[in-house]
């Protein structure tokens, strides 16, 4: 059984403002929110990061991304939209290696990136 924090959130042991979850995703806010509206969608198994996924994997990646809209949409952002990121690794800003995808709304988003 994993130790990292976002298995922990997810096996309901560390306190976190869940949004939304069933028995393979969880949704919850983030403890440091970078948007008005800052979500974070993880797979409930242990996956560090989007790199180390495999091809059975995939439905499971797909699912964290419709869920991620769906809750874009609860959050009536489709009309203003919104941005979805992964961090990857040390280089891609990746600071929790437990995959998760960042929901950001509720103001105007830049490009590039930092
Ligand atoms: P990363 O840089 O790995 O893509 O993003 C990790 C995110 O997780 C950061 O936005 C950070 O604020 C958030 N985070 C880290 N620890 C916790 C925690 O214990 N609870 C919650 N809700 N968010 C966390
Ligand atoms: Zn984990």
């Amino acid at each position: 059984m994993s130790n990292c924090i976002f298995c922990k959130i997810a096996r309901h042991e560390s306190p976190a403002q869940i949004a939304w979850e069933d028995e393979e995703v969880m949704v919850f806010h983030d403890i440091a929110p970078q948007a008005p509206l800052h979500l974070l969608i993880i797979p409930k198994q242990h996956l560090a990061k989007i790199e180390d996924a495999t091809e059975y994997q995939q439905s499971l990646l797909g699912k964290m991304l419709y869920t991620a809209k769906q809750q874009a949409e609860k959050l009536g952002l489709n009309e203003r939209g919104y941005r979805l990121v992964i961090n990857n690794g040390r280089e891609g800003g990746q600071a929790v290696f437990h995959l998760h995808i960042h929901l950001l709304g509720g103001r105007a988003m830049h490009w590039p990136p930092g």
